[in-house]
This record gives structure tokens, C-alpha cells and sequence, in this order.
């Protein structure tokens, strides 16, 4: 299959695009993108798309943009910009000056960056013990774009994360340097964007350092969702599988964190082969998906999804809580009604899929899971937990939050009991392992 791929400069080329949408709507994909990233690709398109259920299409509202995904204030000032057709520089400055607005860098993300005898490492990110985040410079894109991403200033040139050639080494050098790290999950963008040769270029230096308290090596990817002819007709789709093979040969466990955010991604014959082949070089495949208005705020949605998945061997892992940046105000569900649709979905699969854990809040703290809503003495409250947290010693200590109905972010919650702060307020202390 060949790859084509549309953004704002063609997409008004696509045959669905001039058939099913409106004027309004091209505009509101013109406007809206201008500010948002916008890519799509012809299997998108194609296969994932049903173009004759626009605009509420989940697949639709995953890789489109939407008039409501800008504020009134915003979506007007880019508005006026545009029809005074003007240069490409007025354009970008407005379009900054709105991006600065839609909280870019949410969570601290850049914040938890390793230094190496001095030496910045800003191609990494360690914000848990035993998890590293590489980000290779070659992977800092993706298939098409998700509308609700979280990574989305790196996508419209307001943050750099690219580090040159050494960056293999130095990633040897840090593991070697530290040994609480079992995993290192490559990222981006997607790493699955790369050449089996450029992907072979960090993973074979890895596995030659033969660093022992290297476990597990992750790739989180949604390219079984955008791309699965990535590992199936790609003129490298079995040089890949080869060098998956080879890390398992290693005596890793090598997963691949898979998004899929509704079950239409997991339906055509592409994607279950992919996944298939996939397994069959010894890696397991682990999902994982925020809960979005628009896209899946709906229990069956989860509990299909989740079906389809063990079907074919996949591992459901996380249900995410999508952040407090870019669109968020678009997607948001309140926590109140994702953990209901967790608990509703998960209700419906086996024991075997109630690996996956949710809804969890990736914030500055660490990754705060919502484990339900009780009474306790007569106050209505959240129960609450760290899956991960910037002190290791946070993990797993249930915490209260007075209930709110409306909230959607941790920021939004306060301490239940009339106490002042949360336990972790304070910050981190001595034996927490940071990185600075
Ligand atoms: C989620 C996450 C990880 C991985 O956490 P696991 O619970 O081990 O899957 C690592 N680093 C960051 C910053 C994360 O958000
Ligand atoms: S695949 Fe991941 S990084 Fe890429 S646009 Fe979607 S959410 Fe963002």
C-alpha cells in the first residue's frame, strides 16, 4: 500500500473531503488548523473514516480538526487573521500567540531532564525510577495527528526536541550510569515513523552495550492504528520484525505500548495482520487510550475495544484521562463519569482484561489513578492512588478528594476532611530519586 499523506496544504485534494464536507466545515478544518497540528493519511482516510456518519465519526473527530476546538476568542482571531490573506509570518504569530494560551507544557514534561557529566540530555525524559522516556530525533513525528494530542507543540514547531548523532551513546551511558532503570520506552512522536535502518542505528548499540539491568525495551506506537502496513507491505516491514526478533533474542521483553482509541481502529484486515506478525516475533503488544468526549466517552465503546484486543493477543494497560493542554476543553470528561465508564466497560471482559488500569492522570506528581467514588462519615469523595509518582514511596496509598461533579484535572480536586493540602503537596523529599 502506498502511503499518501494531506495536511493543511491538500487536503482539499481528498475525494471524501469535496463529496461529504461542508464549506463551513473546510473552513473550520482551515482555521482550526492553523493553530492545531492537521495530518491524515490515505488509509485514514480509506479504511478507518465512515465518511457517511460526518461529523460524529469518532475516526473523524480523532484526525480532523473541529470548529470547537478553539475557543469563540481564538477561533475569530485566527479567523480575521486569515481572511486579510496575509504573509506566512503574521499567520505563525498569531497562531504562537494562541498556542501560548492553550497550555503547551503541561505536567512539567520538561522538567525531568537527565544530565550527563554536565551534559543536558534533552532527548530524555526520567520522571519514574525505573522508566526512561527516550525521544530519538528521528522519530518525532507520526502517521497522521491525533486532535487531542498531548505532544502537539512539537508537531507546529514550538518546541525543539532534537539531539544529534551521540545520542545512542549517551543513552548507554546514562543506563550504565544508572541501573533502577529496567525500561526504556521510546517515543516521540512516534517511533514506528522510522526506517527499520534508522530504528537499528539505537537499537543495535543497545543491545551490543549488553547492559544487564536493561529489561524491557517499549516502543510506544500508534502506527498499528494509522499505519499497519508499516509491518506488512513497507519495503522494510520484515527487516523491522527481524529486529524485533532480535531484541527478544536479547532475553528482553519487548512491548510495543499500542494506542487504539475506539474499536474501528482494531476492524480491518490490515491491523489484525499487522498484529500478528507482530506477536509471532515473541513481542507482546499493550494498549492504551485516554477517554475523550467526541471519540469514546461511552462504556461500550471501551468494552468492544477491549474485546477485539485480547482477541488478538493484545494486552489492555491504560485508560488515561486526556490533558490539560491544547483541545482539552473539546475532549474533556468529567473524572465522575470516566470512572464510570471504566468501571462499565471493565465489568464486561474477563479477568484477563481487567489488566487495564484507569482512569489515570498523568500530572506533575506522578500518574493519579481514580479508583472510584464512596462515602466515608457521610462525605461524598474520590479514592485516589499514585500508579507512578515523582517519589517512588508515593505509589499505592489510597488518598481522598472532596467529590466535585465537574472536575476534570487533578487541579480541579481538593483534599477531602476539611485538611489543608494533599500528602504530597509538600513536594518530594530526601530519598525521592529525581534526576536534576
Ligand atoms: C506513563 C509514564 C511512564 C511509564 O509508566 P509505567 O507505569 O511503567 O507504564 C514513564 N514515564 C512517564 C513520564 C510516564 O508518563
Ligand atoms: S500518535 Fe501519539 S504523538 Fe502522534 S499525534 Fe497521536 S497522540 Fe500525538
Amino acid at each position: 500500500m502506498k502511503y499518501r499523506v494531506y495536511s493543511l496544504r491538500n487536503f482539499r485534494k481528498i475525494d471524501q473531503v469535496q463529496k461529504y464536507l461542508s464549506d463551513g466545515e473546510k473552513h473550520a478544518i482551515e482555521v482550526v488548523g492553523n493553530v492545531l497540528p492537521f495530518k491524515v493519511n490515505n488509509y485514514v482516510i480509506d479504511e478507518l473514516i465512515d465518511w457517511s456518519d460526518i461529523p460524529n465519526d469518532p475516526l473523524f473527530q480523532l484526525t480532523f480538526p473541529q470548529r470547537g476546538m478553539l475557543s469563540d476568542d481564538h477561533f475569530a482571531r485566527m479567523e480575521s487573521v486569515l481572511r486579510r490573506s496575509p504573509g506566512k509570518a503574521e499567520i505563525a504569530a498569531v497562531a504562537n500567540e494562541i498556542r501560548f494560551e492553550l497550555n503547551p507544557h503541561p505536567a512539567g514534561q520538561q522538567d525531568n531532564v537527565p544530565e550527563l557529566d554536565g551534559v543536558k540530555l534533552t532527548g530524555i525524559q526520567h520522571k519514574y525510577r525505573e522508566t526512561l522516556l527516550f525521544f530519538p530525533s528521528n522519530g518525532q513525528t507520526c502517521h497522521a495527528y491525533c486532535t487531542f494530542c498531548f505532544r502537539w507543540p512539537q508537531f507546529v514547531g514550538m518546541d525543539e526536541m532534537k539531539f544529534a548523532m551521540r545520542e545512542t551513546e549517551l543513552l548507554t551511558a546514562y543506563l550504565q550510569e544508572h541501573p533502577e532503570v529496567s525500561d526504556v520506552l521510546f517515543t516521540g512522536g512516534d517511533p514506528m515513523v522510522m526506517s527499520a535502518k534508522n530504528f537499528s542505528n539505537y537499537i543495535d548499540p543497545l543491545l551490543a552495550a549488553d547492559i544487564e539491568s536493561l529489561r524491557t525495551i517499549r516502543i510506544g506506537t500508534k502506527s498499528l492504528s494509522y499505519w499497519p502496513y508499516k509491518f506488512l507491505t513497507d519495503k522494510d516491514a520484515d527487516d523491522m520484525l527481524r529486529l524485533f526478533e532480535k531484541i527478544v533474542k536479547s532475553g528482553r521483553h519487548l512491548a510495543l505500548m499500542a494506542h487504539f482509541n475506539h474499536p474501528n481502529e482494531l476492524k480491518t484486515e490490515a491491523v489484525q495482520k499487522a498484529v500478528r506478525r507482530i506477536l509471532g516475533t515473541g513481542a507482546q503488544i499493550r494498549t492504551q487510550s485516554p477517554v475523550m468526549k467526541y471519540i469514546n466517552d461511552d462504556s461500550a465503546a471501551w468494552t468492544e475495544m477491549w474485546r477485539e484486543q485480547l482477541k488478538l493477543g493484545c494486552i489492555p494497560y491504560y485508560m488515561f484521562v486526556a490533558r490539560d493542554t491544547g483541545a482539552q476543553n473539546y475532549f474533556a470528561v468529567e473524572l465522575d463519569k470516566a470512572w464510570r465508564i471504566y468501571r462499565e466497560g471493565v465489568k464486561r471482559v474477563s479477568g484477563i482484561g481487567r489488566t487495564v488500569r484507569g482512569p489515570s492522570m498523568s500530572a506533575d506528581p506522578g500518574k493519579v489513578h481514580i479508583l472510584g467514588v464512596t462515602d466515608v462519615n457521610n462525605e461524598k469523595v474520590f479514592v485516589l492512588q499514585f500508579i507512578q509518582g515523582r517519589n517512588p514511596d508515593w505509589v499505592y496509598k489510597p488518598f481522598f478528594a472532596r467529590y466535585d461533579p465537574d472536575a476534570v484535572w487533578l487541579d480541579d480536586l481538593e483534599p477531602a476532611f476539611d485538611k489543608d493540602e494533599f500528602f504530597f503537596d509538600q513536594g518530594v523529599d530526601g530519598d525521592a530519586v529525581l534526576v536534576h
